[in-house]
């Protein structure tokens, strides 16, 4: 599976997943023109899309959601919380209603969704399967990682997971105290100390790619985010490709493929 950030942060998330011809959208928080853009800097056709997927109503998410399904005619699915509290026209654009803890097919990829606690009506993360098995799992926006996120996304072979804030720059910040402590609550966005404690506990023999996602401009910085990361992946001896997402350019593209345990030929195998 091929995965490519588009756009990451609080000015605009999208993040393109393919696989087997399909290809899907997880979220359009960057207008038509600049989702074309960015996909045509990797070799990529906007027409090629299947379908946009939304993991919640907040504008960095959606707000080039109804353009892009308008003009290239692409269904969104989304949650019935998401639809609702959304001004996405359900009259001038083809709408799936999903459920979240349910899992559901576009085209060659398995979609299996799983509410997260964030300040919006019925907010998702998922993971994607391709046909072979990969799996890839994302999540933004969260609270916090509770039991449920955790076990949904255990497992998975490429991991997009959010670090939102490194909670001292937060703290002294120039931000509001009202903003600083809708992000800090269980319903706002991961610190980094959090996520970096859920990543640790999704670190398994099948994770092979791992990419911090949603970073605030103002109250993160990627090197304490890198540093982080690569003290955590020492410690464990975890053998990872590691990034951190971009906010005005694509990250990157990720090949994602299901690493499967060698099978001995037969004349290999031993006798017990
Ligand atoms: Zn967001
Ligand atoms: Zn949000």
């Amino acid at each position: 599976m091929i995965v490519a950030p588009l756009s990451s942060g609080s000015a605009g998330n999208a993040y393109w997943f393919e696989s087997d011809g399909t290809a899907i959208l997880v979220d359009a928080g960057i207008g038509p023109r600049e989702t074309k853009k960015r996909l045509e800097s990797i070799g990529r056709d906007i027409e090629q899309l299947t379908a946009i997927v939304l993991t919640h109503e907040h504008s960095d998410h959606i707000h080039g959601a109804e353009k892009i399904a308008r003009k290239y005619g692409i269904p969104i699915y989304l949650t019935r919380g998401t639809l609702d509290a959304s001004s996405i026209d359900r009259d001038e654009t083809s709408t799936y209603v999903f459920e979240n803890n349910s899992q559901f097919t576009i085209g060659e990829l398995q979609v299996h969704a799983s509410r997260t606690i964030h300040d919006a009506a019925d907010p998702a993360c998922f993971v994607i399967e391709a046909r072979d098995g990969t799996r890839v799992g994302i999540a933004s926006d969260l609270g916090h990682a509770d039991e449920k996120v955790v076990r949904h996304l255990s497992g998975c072979d490429g991991l997009f997971f959010e670090a939102n804030h490194d909670l001292d720059m937060l703290r002294t910040g120039t931000y509001p105290w009202s903003l600083k402590r809708r992000i800090m609550s269980r319903f706002g966005h991961l610190s980094n100390d959090d996520s970096l404690t859920a990543v640790q506990r999704l670190l398994g023999a099948e994770l092979k790619t791992l990419c911090m996602i949603h970073l605030s401009q103002k109250n993160n910085h990627e090197s304490i985010v890198r540093d982080m990361c690569a003290r955590l992946l020492r410690r464990t001896g975890a053998s990872i490709d590691f990034a951190i997402a971009r906010q005005f350019e694509v990250t990157g593209l990720f090949n994602v493929a299901r690493q499967r345990p060698r099978v001995p030929p037969p004349g290999q195998m031993s006798l017990f």
